[in-house]
């Protein structure tokens, strides 16, 4: 199985000061568990971040 992903989670930071583990192969968006602002996108079978959040690290 050939990964295009090198992290399997990251650790993203929300605009509201909240952080949360985010699976990065996740095929749906995933909101904020704080304030719901979303925190990534799926495109293609691959979160992309949102705008709003910031990534803390990724985790393999
Ligand atoms: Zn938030």
């Amino acid at each position: 199985m050939k990964g295009r992903t090198r992290s399997k989670f990251w650790r993203v930071k929300c605009a509201c000061g909240n952080e949360q583990n985010i699976f990065a192969a996740a095929s749906t968006a995933v909101n904020c568990l704080v304030c719901s602002a979303p925190l990534t996108t799926a495109r293609g079978g691959t979160a992309v971040l949102a705008e709003k959040a910031t990534l803390v690290k990724t985790l393999e």
